[in-house]
């Protein structure tokens, strides 16, 4: 068995990469945390959190999973993702900027 590998010899497209590089567009908007100056990684915890999944039951028995609905009963909350400080005081912000 012969494995035949193509190498393309196209001529190579170099890519300019732009010079200016939007690396903090809003500073202002941005969160930091305070304990630990992180500003990359987060986490959210939900507590009392009511997971309803609907099945539809299949001719030979067996359930096939139509839809998941999650309803978040309790608090939600923000967590440093380094330092795990609390950070729910940027939890308003943080919703706004979740796209
Ligand atoms: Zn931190």
């Amino acid at each position: 068995m012969t494995v035949i590998i193509s190498k393309s010899k196209g001529p190579q497209k170099a890519k300019r990469s732009s010079i200016h590089t939007q690396v903090n567009p809003n500073p202002g908007r941005r969160i930091i945390c305070p304990h630990c100056g992180n500003e990359w990684n987060f986490y959210q915890i939900a507590e009392e959190v009511k997971l309803t999944t609907r099945y539809v039951q299949n001719a030979d028995g067996s359930f096939t999973p139509l839809t998941d609905d999650s309803r978040i009963l309790g608090e939600v909350k923000l967590y440093c993702g380094e330092c795990q400080a609390d950070l729910s005081e940027f939890h308003n912000r943080f919703l706004e900027m979740l796209f």
